[in-house]
């Protein structure tokens, strides 16, 4: 039997034609003080936590996506992600901005009645945030992200996320010195760092705009 050919998931650079090649993807929950509120938790009591997606649920901006399956809340989590070129364990905050390859604006779609079901159940969240096609990431800006600006979400052209990125509970070398306790961080890995207030449902038929302060826009839209 010959062994199937199985593609690596990857993401575009700014400014050339090289694609990143995607390892893993970890995502922070409840980043943004405001976030956590409207998700009914204290953030004042309650560190940031981690789940994950899988490599392969990248997917480019600039093209019109299928509406997922099996949900009748989709809902938008814009959020700045990280690239990582190096890892290790147990990395300290001084160093851990030396890791970053780049960053970008990216999406962390959420079926959001299958994780209400999930958290009512204590059961994994992986159907409800790993599914396919679930992170859009726009091009790769090489480089350390910002840690101040403006992070914000269109639809259809109506603000519907706003924030800095300077309200993150634990800042971006914080997130993965964190990280880095939990596992080794290898080159190759995603960040994503939380979503500002304002999340909420996409219809079939939207257009969003994610913009992350420093890197390009993502656009994305939905089949009708
Ligand atoms: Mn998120």
């Amino acid at each position: 039997m010959p062994l199937p050919h199985v593609a690596p998931a990857t993401l575009a650079i700014m400014g050339t034609p090289d694609r990143f090649p995607v390892r893993r993807i970890f995502c922070v929950g409840q980043n943004y003080a405001d976030h956590a509120r409207e998700m009914g938790s204290d953030p004042d009591r309650q560190k940031p936590f981690f789940f994950t997606k899988p490599a392969d649920a990248v997917v480019d901006g600039g093209t019109v996506l299928p509406f997922p399956a099996r949900t009748a809340d989709l809902h938008h989590e814009v959020e700045l992600v990280v690239a990582l070129s190096g890892g290790g364990t147990d990395i300290p905050v001084a160093d851990a901005a030396g890791l970053i390859f780049g960053y970008a604006a990216g999406l962390d779609l959420t079926r959001r009645d299958l994780q209400a079901e999930a958290k009512k159940a204590g059961r994994p969240w992986d159907m409800a945030k790993g599914f396919d096609r679930s992170a859009p990431i726009g091009p790769l800006t090489p480089g350390i992200p910002p840690a101040s600006g403006r992070i914000s979400l269109t639809i259809n052209g109506d603000p519907r996320q706003s924030g800095t990125l300077d309200q993150m509970i634990w800042n971006v070398p914080e997130i993965i010195a964190e990280l880095s306790t939990y596992v080794d961080l290898r080159p190759g890995d995603l960040i994503f760092t939380g979503t500002p207030a304002g999340v909420g449902p996409i219809l079939r038929g939207d257009r969003l705009e994610a913009m992350v302060e420093g890197a390009a826009p993502l656009l994305v839209a939905f089949a009708g």
